[in-house]
């Protein structure tokens, strides 16, 4: 028995899963007359592997994992749900979320019926151990942490988060759907190992395949087998597992790289404009800039073509649009247009 396993709901613990046909036999050949599929073969006609053997075997071996220590989801977004699904009683538990951060976890939060307690981070986005800890009580069974956040852009240090894991009861989920763009490096390791560690990942955006919905989820094999028990037996599909499969034959480094130097570019052209108050550092493929009036710019550039996030309405962001950074092409559009913006 690990620290979570009394943190797991009842009815979860209880949990008889659903066996698929494909749990029984999953061999080659054979007659298939166990699932009423329709035996006319277009390519889809069968369900997909449940267990997801080959996709997860390609991960694992990109990324030095090991399959039982890994989740496939229907995007990260999958893997959020399923944490509340497994980890908090509707209505009693709690889940601790810092502000500004990624608004799926509140979300989640409030489809579970799960209350939330925010904890606001610093001027500069930094981190509060101790506010942090203090809004959580016995009821606390989830914190989410996003490293590097959306939409700040900023990666917490390692140490400060591991801390965060050894004084918190409960369980952290740390989001690293933007490690890759980090040098702050990743928990994948240190959560294979530990009891309440979750680390999201995702192939939506350094592997850019949003359109594909494929998310991960590295923890304790504990943690693996509730999620795979919870989730959809065929949360992902036969054409988004194939498509992953063959585009993570191509290497990815070359365009993370060129990202994140046209992220150093633009941080350092954007203060230039006289508008802009505040270009925040980055740890990901956006920065989150401080403007005079943010609505304004938001409006201008939208005229132009081009389209931002405007985030002037969360807490802690007033006054900020987020910019994801594009090809170098559109990026000099993004500066050109700013440059041919009248501020009075
Ligand atoms: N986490 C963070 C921090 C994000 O910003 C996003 C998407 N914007 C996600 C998770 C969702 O990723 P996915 O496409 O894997 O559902």
């Amino acid at each position: 028995m690990s620290r979570i396993t009394p943190l797991v709901r009842p009815n979860i613990a209880a949990l008889a899963p659903y066996s698929t046909a494909r749990d029984e036999y999953d061999g080659p050949l054979g007659i298939f007359l166990d699932a009423n599929e329709s035996p006319y073969n277009n390519g889809y006609n069968r369900y997909p592997d449940p267990h997801q053997a080959a996709l997860k075997a390609r991960i694992c071996a990109l990324k030095g994992l090991r399959p039982e220590n890994l989740f496939l989801g229907n995007g990260s977004d999958e893997a959020i749900d399923l944490v509340f699904r497994i980890f908090c009683t509707p209505g009693r538990d709690n889940a601790v979320v810092i502000a500004p951060s990624y608004g799926m976890y509140t979300v989640a939060a409030a489809i579970n019926d799960v209350a939330v307690r925010t904890v606001p981070l610093g001027a500069s986005f930094d981190l509060d151990t101790e506010a942090l800890l203090g809004a959580c009580d016995a009821d606390t069974r989830l914190l989410f942490l996003c490293s590097p956040n959306n939409p700040s852009g900023n990666a917490f240090p390692k140490q400060q988060l591991l801390e965060i894991c050894a004084r918190f009861p409960g369980v952290v989920v740390v989001d690293e759907a933007y490690v890759d763009f980090s040098e702050k490096g990743s928990l994948a390791a240190e959560a294979m190992a530990r009891d309440n560690l979750i680390v999201l990942q995702t192939l939506s955006k350094a592997r850019a395949m949003a359109g594909l919905r494929i998310g991960m989820a590295i923890s304790s094999t504990e943690v693996i087998r509730l999620m795979s028990q919870v989730k959809y037996p065929y949360n992902l599909s036969r054409a988004a597992m194939e498509k992953a499969m063959a585009l993570l034959e191509a290497p990815v480094e070359g365009q993370v790289a060129i990202l994140i130097r046209e992220r150093e570019r633009l941080a350092a052209a954007l203060p230039r404009f006289p508008f802009v108050r505040t270009v925040f550092p980055s740890d990901a493929n956006f920065l989150l800039v401080r403007v005079a009036d943010a609505d304004a710019l938001y409006a201008w550039l939208l005229a132009q073509g081009i389209i931002v996030r405007n985030r002037s309405r969360v807490a802690g962001c007033a006054g900020c649009l987020r910019l994801t950074v594009g090809l170098p092409e559109e990026n000099d559009r993004l500066l050109q247009a700013l440059e041919s913006y009248r501020y009075e």
